[in-house]
């Protein structure tokens, strides 16, 4: 091929060339002797560099010029032959664009600068692909490295861990990435993790893709950890990616509240839960065994099934008070089953806040007191009634007869007390036997307790002596009252001895009596009934 022709060919071949050619002096301002037809991509043409109109420092980016000066000096005085520069141009409507330009220095230097030939290649584009992975890469980092979710990579081994999972294993990442992933499971799941870890490297799905695992970590602590991972594609071959929480303090909460709740279903005391309108959200065991509801019966009621009755509206509104203000409330209850029994609950009722300190819930424990009632009932009523005639014997009579003067002290109401003693009981004793003594005893503690009235107290005041305490009587009506009663005893047919007769003493509270003072008087007015004659009552 002839020399022109080839010339021709390279010719066409430079100046439709994305890659421009030029040549240049490193001069003050580069200006520029030959320039191919590619300057046009940029928005420029030849003419105007060739002309001298412009020249090749001006279109650098004003920001890299400095630095691709000094670089070119410094490799054209090195005596290098070529370098790469990666740097900025503006084209002729002013946007920027990345080249990579690639410099030969031609042997031949003029007094203006050196000689060279060179090509500028426009690689905008992979520049952007790369900020960007660049940019992406640090976005993940940033994330990956401040969250306290543990991100995780591996292939066998981590090949990549966060922060996070240096922090929950105690473990460095260096450490992480010489260990297998199964090495910090806990034993009881080790094998399962190694089966999954293997799997997901040979390219295979799990088929749950969230675990709790246990985990040890370099200390030795367990944790609970939540697991959630891929199979994933990486660097040709599989790998398994995803994220651990540490669950350790939920679970370990989770647990608790397990119990608790396992304690209060099982336990015998009988517990239910409401909510602060008092409606039932939550019944256990005990109660429906107890109470024999069921717990559709029960849920969404209010306590009011369980009402017996029994307590005022006062105890109901102290109790409501005491809770409300969120104090604990204690008290016994009398409530009722569904069969209508009636039972003696000791209930606890602790009110619940809410994280606004707001009570929210009551809780109630019971336990059925109902045999412990009805034991120190008993017990009352031994202590307070005489064992041979069944009738209230002097320590009640005193406890009244207190209560009484309590209330004559404060709100000025009047009672009357009277007392009764057998005439010549000694005789019949004597004449008939203790036995029968006994019996006539029996038989006029009847008499007399059948002559008072539903508010009034007959004692047994001891021998053959008794008591009556009649509040709000007057003592003219005590008298009538009295002389009643000792016509009762004279008119009434006793068996073996037919008749006897009873001697009475009366008296009513003054100002500043005492207890021991209204007990002489009686006594008094008693002893002027025996010797005046006995068969008689006397006010004293
Ligand atoms: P007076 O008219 O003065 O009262 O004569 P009295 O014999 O009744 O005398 P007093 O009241 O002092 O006597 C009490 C007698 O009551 C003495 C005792 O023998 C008898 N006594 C006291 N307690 C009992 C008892 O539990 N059973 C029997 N059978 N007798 C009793
Ligand atoms: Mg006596
Ligand atoms: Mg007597």
């Amino acid at each position: 091929m002839p020399q022109k022709k080839k010339f021709k060919i390279c010719d066409t071949f430079i100046n439709h060339s994305s890659i421009v050619f030029f040549s240049w002096v490193t001069d003050t301002q580069w200006s520029v002797d030959y320039l191919s037809e590619g300057i046009r991509q940029f928005g420029y043409t030849t003419e105007e560099f060739l002309s001298g109109e412009k020249n090749y420092l001006h279109i650098i980016y004003p920001d890299d010029a400095e630095w691709v000066v000094r670089e070119a000096e410094t490799h054209t005085e090195n005596g290098v032959k070529s370098f790469n520069l990666v740097y900025r141009i503006v084209t002729a409507d002013g946007r920027i664009r990345w080249i990579d330009h690639h410099t030969v220095v031609a042997r031949e230097r003029r007094e203006e600068g050196v000689c060279c030939v060179g090509a500028i290649m426009d690689i905008t584009e992979r520049k952007t692909i790369e900020q960007e992975l660049i940019d992406s890469e640090a976005k993940f980092r940033t994330i990956a490295e401040s969250t306290t979710v543990g991100f995780f990579i591996y292939q066998e081994r981590f090949v990549y861990v966060n922060q996070a999972i240096c922090d929950v294993s105690g473990y460095t990442q260096e450490e992480l990435y010489d260990m297998n992933v199964w090495d910090f499971a806990h034993e009881s799941s080790k094998e399962r993790v190694k089966e999954i870890v293997l799997k997901r490297c040979r390219g295979e799905e799990v088929e749950s893709r969230s675990d709790d695992l246990e985990l040890v970590t370099k200390k030795g602590e367990i944790k609970i950890v939540r697991s959630m991972a891929h199979t994933v594609p990486y660097k040709g071959g599989w790998a398994g990616a995803g994220t651990i929480i540490d669950i350790t303090d939920i679970a370990e909460a989770k647990e608790q509240v397990n119990l608790l709740a396992h304690a209060v279903k099982q336990t015998d005391d009988m517990v239910r839960i409401t909510d602060r309108n008092g409606t039932i959200t939550f019944a256990n065991e005990a109660i429906l065994k107890h109470s024999g509801y069921t717990l559709n019966e029960v849920i969404g009621q209010t306590p009011r099934i369980f009402k017996s009755g029994k307590h005022d509206k006062a105890f109901y509104r102290h109790l409501w008070k005491t809770i409300l203000a969120g104090e604990t409330y204690r008290g016994v209850f009398q409530n009722r089953k569904r069969d209508g029994t009636l039972y003696h609950e000791a209930e606890t009722i602790t009110p619940i806040r809410d994280m606004k300190n707001s009570v929210q819930y009551f809780v109630v424990t019971g336990k059925d007191i109902s045999e412990q009632v009805a034991w120190e009932n008993e017990l009352h009523r031994q202590a307070t009634t005489d064992a041979l005639t069944g009738v209230y014997n002097r320590q009640k009579f005193m406890e009244e007869l207190e209560a009484e003067l309590d209330k004559f002290r404060r709100y000025n109401n009047t009672f009357t007390v009277i007392m009764v003693d057998i005439d010549h009981f000694k005789e019949i004793n004597d004449t008939y036997g203790h036995d029968t003594g006994d019996k006539i005893l029996k038989e006029l503690s009847r008499l007399m307790n059948s002559s008072i009235r539903k508010t009034d107290l007959f004692a047994r005041w001891g021998g053959e002596e008794f008591m009556i305490l009649s509040p709000s009587l007057s003592y003219e009506n005590a008298i009538v009252f009295a002389e009643k009663i000792r016509g009762y005893v004279e008119s009434f047919v006793f068996d073996d001895i037919n008749h006897l007769t009873v001697s009475i003493g009366i008296t009513v509270p003054k100002e500043e009596d005492t207890f021991e003072k209204i007990l002489k008087r009686v006594d008094k007015a008693l002893y002027y009934s025996k010797n005046n004659g006995r068969n008689q009552v006397n006010f004293m």
